[in-house]
């Protein structure tokens, strides 16, 4: 026999759970001396049709659990690949980001409307004026 019993919502969030019987009897207790009295009812039916596996059962389960336990391990490892590119990706794009900035502070200038209140730091077309009549109405910018 085995020391596993399997519960469903032990916790509220959690589905079908595993547990050492220690640690069912545990959990016993803690929802008995720290959950709100009116959670208990339902928190403990649900501890109360906690159930063991037969053994051939509980060996199905270990070897579903191994499964997952190494498709676990691949999504990590996936992850710290992902991670490692997005941070190439982040890097690359702050130098995109900053190719812009330089090539609309030397252009911006030369050739758009001479009173545009647009700028690099304050990208806002309309900061200058909001049409032609009140740009043209300006000083030209230095
Ligand atoms: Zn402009």
């Amino acid at each position: 026999m085995n020391n596993y019993v399997y519960i469903f919502h032990p916790w509220h969030n959690l589905g079908l759970y595993r547990m050492t019987l220690a640690e069912y009897a545990e959990r016993i207790e803690e929802v008995k001396r720290d959950k709100p009295l009116d959670e208990q009812d339902l928190r403990l039916h649900y501890l109360g049709m906690a159930f063991i596996l037969p053994d051939q059962a509980q060996a199905e389960w270990d070897k579903a659990w191994a499964e997952w336990d190494k498709a676990w391990a691949e999504w990590v490892k996936a992850q710290a690949e992902w991670d490692k590119a997005r941070a190439e990706w982040d890097k690359a794009r702050a130098e995109l980001v900053k190719a812009q900035a330089e090539l609309d502070k030397a252009w911006h200038k030369k050739l758009c409307h001479p009173n545009c209140g647009w700028t690099p730091e304050n990208k806002d077309i309309f900061a200058g004026g909001k049409s032609l009549a009140v740009l043209a109405t300006q000083k030209e910018k230095p």
